[in-house]
């Protein structure tokens, strides 16, 4: 074995031990807390939902630590059984090194790589969920969503890879800033069609009904400037009975949905600060914010993969005996997952800064917190959240902060 793939193996398993040590430490605590409800919690949440919300948690943790394990070995001997060489020369001989043929490729690999998950996904829905009762979802349902999404990736995902493929051929060394644009005007393309023509496919969108709730959400948009097309009830029941808000589109395309499910669980004043909230992400300018970032970062991968991709070391320790920039791309992005997860505590921290902001907007146009507070408290309820999780993990991990800590700022 040589050092790039004794340093690949290193990183694939220091990060694997670091997901099982915080999983474990987070178990602990959980364990810890889960003969009686908490002092912090008592009145908010009963016995019964507490203990549910606990072996919920441990259910998860145990799934996912197997999940993550067979992920790893998945990983690995896509990585070095040859596999990945045996795919590149099948390609290359049979169609040649063209732009469609090596797309082609990389297809292939990304379909052959989604395929060892399917069983998990399977069963964490239809097992896992189902036992908690979250599944709605239909074996038919489910089944179709992967076809849509493979169809979908066939459609938009192939000419993508075609596009970058070809833009390597036509601008020489520097195809890297390219490449990184046609990325860009497609994820800006993506924006534009997806709440149009991509999420119908998934789902039914129907307009919030008139009456007293709308008149409430329309008057909060007008309140807090906020443009907006319409307000769209989704059916997220379809396919669980966990629940959220969004917004999508752009300008007068804007559309605020609302899951069916948060409809059905929250009060009007509650959905009215939810709304809120989501208008704080939008009057803070979170989204382009973190579009800027997610556009600068991968301008940075794109330009390490250029880089990666003149070392004949790089290529020769995966087995290919090439420099075509295909595998380059392959393997970059096999990759750059365990090195990014060491940076995902950053993300996460500056997620939850932005909750904060979005929570401290909600409670100025709401003029008092208690509608939200009430809002997250049930979602935490209905969802089952782990209400004890070990600090460290919720640092690591958590994109939002926990019930606790939103509370608290709220109060203060
Ligand atoms: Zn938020």
């Amino acid at each position: 074995m040589n050092w790039v793939a004794t340093v690949v193996c290193v990183l694939i398993f220091a990060r694997w031990a670091a997901e099982l040590w915080l999983s474990n430490l987070n178990r602990r605590h959980v364990l810890a807390h889960a003969d009686a409800v908490p002092e912090a919690f008592r009145g908010i949440v009963d016995e019964p939902t507490y203990k549910k919300s606990v072996a919920y948690t441990l259910a998860k943790a145990r799934f996912g630590s197997i999940e993550e394990t067979y992920g790893v070995i998945v990983l690995l001997v896509f990585l070095f059984s040859g596999l990945l060489p045996f795919g590149f020369h099948f390609f290359a001989h049979h169609h040649g090194t063209s732009a469609w043929s090596m797309a082609a490729f990389l297809f292939a690999v990304g379909f052959a790589m989604s395929l060892p998950g399917l069983p998990f996904d399977w069963y964490g829905q239809f097992r896992l969920e189902q036992k908690f009762g979250f599944n709605t979802t239909t074996q038919k349902t489910w089944w179709l969503d992967r076809v849509k999404g493979l169809a979908l990736a066939i459609l938009l995902g192939y000419p993508l890879l075609v596009l970058i493929l070809k833009i390597v051929e036509w601008t020489g060394a520097q195809w890297w800033l390219w490449a990184w644009g046609a990325m860009i005007a497609f994820q800006l393309l993506m924006l534009v069609l997806a709440p149009v023509l991509i999420m119908p496919l998934f789902n039914k969108f129907t307009p919030l009904p008139e009456g007293a709730l709308r008149e409430r959400l329309l008057k909060l948009a007008e309140r807090t400037r906020f443009v907006a097309n319409s307000i769209q009830v989704m059916d997220g029941s379809k396919r669980s009975r966990h629940s959220n808000a969004f917004f999508t589109g752009f300008g007068k395309f804007r559309k605020i949905v609302l899951f069916d499910t948060l409809i059905a669980q929250l009060n009007e004043s509650e959905l009215e600060a939810v709304l809120a909230h989501e208008i704080g992400h939008f009057k803070k300018k979170h989204i382009p914010k973190m579009l800027l970032f997610s556009t600068f970062s991968s301008l940075v991968g794109f330009y390490v993969v250029s880089l990666l991709a003149k070392q004949d070391w790089f290529y020769r320790a995966f087995g290919f005996e090439t420099t075509h920039i295909a595998p380059a791309l392959l393997l970059f992005t096999l990759l750059s997952g365990v090195v990014m997860f060491w940076f995902s505590p950053l993300a996460h921290w500056w997620s939850r800064k932005y909750e904060y902001e979005a929570d401290a907007f909600a409670k100025g146009v709401m003029n008092e917190p208690q509608s939200l507070i009430g809002a997250l408290r049930k979602l935490n309820e209905k969802n089952l959240s782990n209400l004890t999780p070990h600090p460290l993990y919720s640092g690591f991990y958590y994109s939002h902060p926990t019930l606790l800590e939103r509370e608290a700022a709220l109060k203060g």
